[in-house]
């Protein structure tokens, strides 16, 4: 069995607790690997090599140019190990491989973005109403920044965290999930190889209570982001605040999926799917709320059922599967929680409702894919994030209707609308009080385009130019340019 240990100021260590957290494949239920049970004093050595390598010429004095050229290089060498990452992903976390092994190909574009916007990265001279003065804006690095990562995609969440981070000149400390930490380690590893300096990327893993809110409250932490539950998130928030960090937030949704009867009901019924039983629905951008115009409400619950019904349980690593196994067993408890609760709120349950067991009687968590019609935006089924296959749907008269139901919800990442009038997606879109919408397709990203949440999903965004932003400061500089003495009593 492998044991790993951190990633700190460029040498493998121990944790000074000298205890691990054992790891597991959720599908197999073997515990395949052990990772470091960081602590404070973990955090506080990591922090410190980040901070004396944001200072150090080795990486203070790179061009930005040199910046972006080890981002690219270290894009280059994630691709050539894609499959390798992908696989120990799958074997921590139970995603389907096919899913996993496309995010780690795409998640060296990340690198190569960013690696690309480095030195593009530009100030600017504002014309000032002030004779004699030359005023600059500067774009500076912020210094420290934590990257905390969950169990559902750790890479490629990492690497909307990393990449900008490093592009624009800061040093990194990452927290991955003490759940799914082994992928995020080899990740490292695969950094070392790319020549950046010692001290600018660490990797310390442990439980968020004991190293993830140790980085967030280290005073030489500048920048947190975050990606996780609302829980987290709030704790998160408030142990930034008393030093005024700068936060990223993505946390949870509860995400409308809206089809209305003019829609191409073939591409519904998919995006329907695939927004709810893809990664056994443990994405945040889930469509968990299915809206469906009143007119096709019947009909397409029929078709709904009887495609999802044919779904694949199984082996995460077998080309047929197409839904795996619950990552973690709180996540599984918690789920089946949910169903009995719809269950009791009087939700009708037309599809699944329980848990599944592995065809080939591995003892993987499964849960079947479950539908509850009749839903009601009061219900909690409604309101509250499952975080797993199980949708819930509800009915609406016209476009007035969808959004208020929409709208309804703490909640705010993404929402799917499903029309083949333009007039309407136009009008939808403005008004969907969510940070992506999706017109006739559901669960796209990209690097080039931001990403996060409106309300309580989150805070910042993730992903394109936006993304950079979030881990730069501004600096405005003045330079009188005239010979003459003011006034010293009054502003100039
Ligand atoms: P989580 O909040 O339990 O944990 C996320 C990370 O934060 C882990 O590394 C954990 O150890 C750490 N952590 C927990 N408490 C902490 C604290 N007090 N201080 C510092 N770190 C702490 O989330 P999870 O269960 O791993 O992931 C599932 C959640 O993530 C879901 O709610 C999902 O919607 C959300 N998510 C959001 C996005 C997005 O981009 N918006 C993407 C994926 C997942």
């Amino acid at each position: 069995m492998q044991r790993y240990q951190l990633f700190i100021d460029g040498q493998w260590r121990d944790p000074q607790s000298n205890a691990w957290i054992d790891t597991v494949n959720p599908y197999s239920g073997e515990t395949w690997a052990q990772i470091p049970r960081g602590n404070d004093a973990d955090a506080q050595a990591a922090v410190a090599a980040a901070q004396r390598a944001f200072k150090a010429a080795e990486w203070r004095g790179l061009t930005a140019t040199q910046r972006g050229a080890l981002l690219r290089k270290l894009g280059d060498i994630l691709a050539e190990h894609a499959e390798q990452l992908a696989e120990i992903e799958v074997r921590d976390n139970g995603k389907l491989y096919a899913e996993v092994l496309n995010q780690c190909r795409y998640m060296t574009q990340w690198f190569h973005y960013y690696g690309g916007l480095a030195d593009k990265i530009e100030g600017s001279v504002p014309p000032i109403d002030k004779p004699n003065v030359l005023n600059l804006t500067r774009y500076e690095p912020l210094g420290v920044c934590a990257c905390i990562t969950p169990w559902n995609s750790p890479l490629l969440l990492l690497a909307w965290k990393a990449a900008p981070a490093l592009a624009a000149g800061n040093t990194i400390v990452v927290k991955p999930s003490e759940f799914t930490s082994a992928s995020t380690l080899e990740w490292a590893r695969l950094a070392e190889q790319a020549g950046f300096p010692p001290g600018v990327i660490n990797v310390v893993t442990g439980y968020g209570a004991e190293v993830g809110e140790a980085l967030v409250r280290h005073k030489h932490v500048r920048k947190v982001a975050f990606t996780g539950g609302e829980t987290g998130g709030q704790l998160v928030n408030a142990s930034a605040a008393p030093d005024f960090k700068r936060v990223t937030l993505e946390l949870g949704g509860k995400s409308a999926n809206i089809v209305f009867d003019d829609a191409n009901l073939d591409m519904a019924v998919n995006g329907a799917i695939s927004g709810i039983f893809a990664a056994s629905g443990q994405t945040c951008i889930a469509g968990s709320r299915l809206l469906l115009q009143e007119s096709i409400y019947d009909a397409f619950l029929e078709r709904l059922v009887e495609l999802a019904g044919t779904a694949q349980i199984g082996d995460p690593m077998a080309a047929g599967t197409q839904v795996g196994p619950i990552t973690t067993e709180p996540q599984y408890r918690k789920i089946l929680d949910y169903i009995e609760i719809a269950k009791g709120e009087g939700a009708r349950c037309v599809l699944g409702g329980g848990p599944a067991a592995a065809p080939d009687g591995n003892p993987g968590l499964f849960v079947q894919p479950t539908v509850f019609a009749d839903v009601t935006n009061d219900m909690r089924i409604a309101q509250e994030e499952v975080f797993g296959p199980v949708l819930a749907v509800l009915r609406f008269q016209d476009e007035e209707q969808a959004i208020e139901i929409a709208n309804d919800v703490n909640y705010g990442l993404a929402a799917g609308v499903w029309t083949e009038s333009l007039r309407r997606a136009i009008n939808m879109a403005e008004r969907l009080e969510a940070g992506t919408i999706w017109v006739n397709t559901y669960r796209s990203t990209s690097y080039t385009t931001p990403f996060g949440g409106y309300k309580a999903s989150g805070l910042g965004r993730e992903n394109g130019l936006e993304a950079i932003k979030e881990y730069l400061q501004v600096k405005s500089v003045w330079f009188h340019t005239g010979g003459d003495v003011a006034n010293p009593y009054t502003r100039r």
